[in-house]
């Protein structure tokens, strides 16, 4: 399979250099040329497999040759260790529990298959690749762990100081060995344009070998296919339609879903709920997409004013509205609301779960009720593990929720990060005197 770019149909690149670059030419993001309907005997048979199996299955569509088989199993078997089960709350809902990853969130899976490809690509260079990183929170942890140890690869994380949370700076800044986390005397505003600025630097990029791992990296997208598929696995009875809810932000994840529908499995409707930062939402109801500044909200995962996917689902349709409110239903849901499903859930169910799952489930209740669904398969896809929002969610359900043991280990281990200035002429000479 070749990969386009948005921005230019003409030039199809290679797998490896979709991976490689991230990012196109003038900012196009690459997208599968086109992607091929599962056979039905898979879907069949599906019940036989294992989440890897099917990963494997999956993947080697979208690698088309360029891993030889045994690579390509290896590195899903060590990337996607973790299980990525469904769990029923009721005959019409259950969760896609994503949190079973080292960093408790769904980014895992995108960001170690990322960094497991691009070892298997680099790996007769000579030159040493270095990534650079801005991040908020989730994602630098995500890409962190994700590569760390990978040979031939070093990450540079920079993080804006005090601006995140407890959790989050011990998840990014203890890690040592190719893992490097500079603490940023500014915002997180600073820290991309120190990322950005590097990569328009001369002198840098003539003396290292510079890339990037953000989330528009097709590699991302392409194992959170994987257990859209494996959901479905799990699922009892086939004959229900199935209705999958995804908290979304920066859309890659519902864009994986829809990669998911394209390959043949059989979703009635994705749902994209959304927090306060409702441009998609609006952009379905209205058919323009106006990009605006993020606000904060509890589910911060999801604070995204210019979603970066919307440009693939657009490219997935054709730019065909009509047919993308066919398969896709969205709407926003404010703090309030996300208190108050949280409580529910846990009333309800007994179930703990985040407030970015909690806007999900919120989403697919309104659905189905609005619609009087009953017979379906609700799916809400929980994102993250709630211990990583530990605070509001025991000061609403007034309850402890415990902490994992990965992210006790992680919390006792000494912070390791650089303090640093934010002029790019502090990054700069820091890069060359070190790498
Ligand atoms: C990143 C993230 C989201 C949003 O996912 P997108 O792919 O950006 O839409 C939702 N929940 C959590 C916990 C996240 O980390």
């Amino acid at each position: 399979m070749k990969y386009f770019s948005t921005k230019d149909k003409n030039n199809p690149v290679t797998f490896r250099e979709a991976i490689l670059q991230g990012l196109a030419k003038e900012g196009g993001l690459f997208m599968p040329e086109e992607i091929p309907i599962l056979p039905k005997s898979f879907f069949d048979s599906i019940d036989g497999l294992s989440f890897q199996e099917i990963s494997y299955e999956v993947a080697k569509i979208f690698c088309d040759g360029e891993i030889p088989d045994r690579d390509l199993q290896m590195i899903i078997e060590t990337a996607l260790y973790f299980p990525a089960p469904l769990v029923e709350l009721s005959e019409q809902l259950s969760l896609l529990e994503l949190f079973h990853g080292p960093t408790l969130a769904f980014k895992d899976f995108g960001a170690r298959f990322m960094a497991l490809t691009m070892e298997y690509f680099i790996k007769n260079s000579n030159r040493e690749l270095i990534i650079l990183v801005a991040t908020s929170g989730d994602t630098g942890s995500a890409v962190a762990n994700g590569f760390f140890g990978v040979g031939g690869i070093k990450v540079v994380l920079l993080y804006p100081s005090g601006k995140v949370s407890y959790i989050q700076e011990k998840q990014l800044s203890t890690l040592d060995k190719n893992i490097t986390a500079l603490e940023i005397n500014g915002t997180f505003d600073d820290c991309q344009r120190l990322v950005k600025d590097a990569f328009i630097d001369a002198e840098l990029n003539a003396k290292l070998n510079l890339s990037s791992a953000n989330s528009i990296n097709i590699a991302r997208l392409i194992p959170q296919s994987f257990y859209y598929i494996n959901a479905y696995r799990q699922v009892k009875d086939k004959t229900m339609p199935v209705v999958i809810s995804v908290p979304s932000g920066n859309l890659g994840n519902l864009t994986a879903g829809l990669f998911a529908k394209k390959l043949g499995l059989p979703v009635e409707k994705f749902i994209a709920a959304t927090n306060k930062n409702n441009v998609f939402t609006e952009y379905l109801n209205t058919a323009q997409f106006i990009p605006r500044k993020s606000v904060q909200t509890l589910s911060n995962a999801m604070d995204v004013g210019n979603p970066s996917n919307l440009e693939r689902i657009i490219e997935l349709y054709n730019g065909d509205i009509e047919k993308i409110r066919k398969d896709i239903y969205s709407k926003s849901y404010s703090d309030e609301a996300t208190r108050e499903s949280i409580k529910e859930v846990f009333e309800k169910y007994n179930y703990i779960i985040d407030p970015h799952g909690a806007v999900g489930y919120q989403a697919l209740k309104q659905f189905l009720s609005s619609n009087d669904l009953k017979n379906v398969n609700g799916i809400v896809v929980e994102t993250a593990h709630p211990a990583k929002f530990k605070d509001v969610v025991e000061d609403v359900i007034k309850h402890e929720v415990k902490m994992p043991e990965r992210l006790t280990d992680c919390i006792e281990k000494e912070k390791k990060a650089i303090l640093m200035e934010k002029e790019f002429s502090v990054l700069k000479e820091f890069l060359l005197n070190n790498y």
